[in-house]
């Protein structure tokens, strides 16, 4: 639906649509820069730029996360504060404390803490944080094979955690041993959960075929919009 007004708001454009809707909602696209609003059909415009004025810093904020995202992403991360990092789904600002202590992350909110002894070099505060995301997988990944083994019938011997350039998951049939991407805890979790659920469907069905897709769509019926969650990345698993 296109939009039917635009508001102005200093630097700031918001697309205004009227829906049927019970509130004023407001949409933030960061890496598109887009500003989305809907309001319910009998609320004239200039409720609508009251409302938008009075969540105008928070606008602000979420805009500009985006757009430093954008210039992050072409650049190689140095994992210096202010830089953004994603955690399960989310756009983390990562903070880094130089102490004299054993390294370690923290995630707070949309805070990544990142303690690191001073002069820690790139590779280091990198592999912290990889460290980190392995650790955040390992806690999640036991409780979804647990989940899943029961209704799905099948077990899962071992499971490990390491960083794959173009695939999300594997699965070893024969070993009944899954592997995950390190990429999925920057993603949502229900990525995790369908990439599991994927690689444990693959225990019943080694191949990519109908009956493959069959019991995927019996157990995950919504894997096609955890999908899209993935999408973007040319990854298969
Ligand atoms: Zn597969």
């Amino acid at each position: 639906m296109p939009p039917k007004h635009i508001i102005q708001l200093d630097d700031i454009e918001i697309e205004v649509t009227p829906k049927r809707v019970k509130n004023l909602n407001i949409r933030i696209y960061p890496s598109a820069g887009r500003v989305a609003m809907s309001i319910p059909k009998r609320t004239d415009l200039e409720a609508a730029v009251d409302f938008a004025r009075k969540k105008y810093p928070w606008i602000k904020k979420h805009l500009k996360k985006g757009a430093v995202q954008k210039t992050k992403r072409n650049r190689k991360l140095a994992y210096l504060d202010g830089e953004i990092h994603p955690v399960w789904g989310n756009e983390a600002v990562l903070a880094v404390n130089e102490v004299n202590r054993r390294p370690a992350v923290q995630y707070k909110g949309d805070q990544l803490s990142l303690m690191v002894r001073p002069e820690s070099p790139t590779e280091k505060r990198e592999s912290v944080l990889n460290e980190w995301y392995r650790a955040e997988l390992k806690r999640e990944i036991p409780k979804l094979i647990e989940k899943w083994e029961d209704p799905m019938g099948v077990n899962v011997n071992e499971f490990g955690v390491k960083r794959m350039k173009t695939r999300w998951g594997t699965c070893n049939t024969r070993a009944k041993r899954i592997w995950l991407s390190l990429e999925l805890a920057k993603k949502d979790p229900k990525c995790l959960e369908y990439v599991v659920v994927h690689e444990m469907v693959h225990l019943h069905e080694r191949l990519h075929n109908k009956r493959f897709y069959r019991l995927i769509d019996q157990f995950l019926p919504d894997w096609r919009e955890r999908d899209l969650l993935l999408k973007g990345e040319k990854r298969t698993c």
